[in-house]
């Protein structure tokens, strides 16, 4: 059963600021794959709806002329997978989607309900996080962007003010080309399931010699996460089996995984040791690079 109290469909991204303000307990809907589930377990805060599913504007995916990727935040994962830009430029966004329950839910569900609904386990999230990328808000008090790793602020918990609005995701030039990335899902089974650890890297590859990574997971924290300490400590470093092996050993510092009834924080550990190394060995074959 579903108690909606109120239910207003936006014709525009200010008609939806304008109905979110008219009513502070009202928060957007796009593809209701997160809406619709807490609503029908009753949880407080999802009966007063404005719905913003198909708004064109938040749809649109573009090249800026300054070479920025703009991904709209109502783009869906199946549209995602059919978008050459994002294929062509940033795939590992296709490849995150496509891990993203079935193919009902792909259809209907969108990036920026992903990542709003603020849990670790967002497939898109670490993927988002290797690629830096900024998150456009629109709101009554207009428009701000906020780095996507101080968008998270602790589980089910985000920077989004009631009356805003995620509109796209900006990926600037120096985040994105020269880089080759990888997203690997863990689940406790191959058909639809939740993400037991989901690691993401993204890495510069130049004459066999690692330029630059950045390494992100979902659940090995309450919000995902970065490796800093991890991503230093290997940067510079010639491509070899012993850095694979000396991620998978460091990364550990980086991480904060809990037990629970899905896996415990011992598995998780061992999931996020052989994941680092898994998704940085495929980039590193992707590059041509050679592992000694
Ligand atoms: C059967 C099933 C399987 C699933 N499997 C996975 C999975 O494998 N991996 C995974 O990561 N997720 C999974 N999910 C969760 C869900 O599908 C995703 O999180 C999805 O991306 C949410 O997008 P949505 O458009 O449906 O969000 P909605 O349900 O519409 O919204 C989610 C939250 O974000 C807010 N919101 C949505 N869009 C915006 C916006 N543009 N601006 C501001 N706030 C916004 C809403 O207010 C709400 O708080 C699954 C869900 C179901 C039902």
């Amino acid at each position: 059963m579903f108690h909606i109290e109120s239910y207003e469909k936006a014709e525009s991204v200010a008609h939806a600021i304008e109905l979110l303000k008219n009513n502070p307990q009202a928060r957007p809907i796009a593809g209701g794959t997160d809406v619709l589930i807490r609503l029908r377990e009753g949880k407080e805060g999802f009966r007063h709806l404005v719905d913003i599913h198909g708004l064109s504007d938040l749809k649109q995916c573009h090249i800026l002329e300054n070479g920025s990727l703009t991904i709209g935040s109502g783009v869906t994962f199946t549209e995602a997978t059919l978008s050459d830009l994002i294929k062509q430029n940033i795939p590992i966004l296709v490849t995150a989607a496509s891990t993203v329950g079935g193919p009902q839910v792909r259809n209907v569900a969108t990036f920026g309900g992903n990542i709003c609904n603020g849990v670790t386990s967002a497939d898109s999230a670490s993927a988002f996080m290797v690629l830096n990328a900024l998150l456009q808000l629109e709101g009554k008090e207009g428009i701000r962007q906020v780095p996507i790793s101080e968008f998270y602020l602790g589980p089910g918990k985000v920077d989004r003010k009631q009356d805003e609005i995620l509109t796209k995701f900006i990926i600037t030039p120096e985040n994105y080309k020269g880089y080759l990335g990888h997203y690997h899902k863990y689940a406790m089974r191959n058909a639809m399931d939740i993400a037991t650890i989901g690691c993401a890297a993204a890495c510069k590859i130049e004459d066999n010699v690692l330029k630059d990574i950045r390494l992100s997971y979902g659940v090995a924290g309450p919000v995902p996460i970065r490796c800093p300490q991890t991503e230093q400590a290997v940067k510079g470093q010639s491509v070899s089996l012993q850095l694979i092996n000396d991620i998978k050993r460091m990364v550990e510092k980086d991480v904060n995984p809990r037990t629970s009834w899905r896996a415990s924080k011992e598995f998780r550990l061992q999931i996020i040791r052989e994941l680092a190394g898994r998704v940085v060995e495929k980039i590193i074959k992707d590059s041509g690079g050679r592992l000694n």
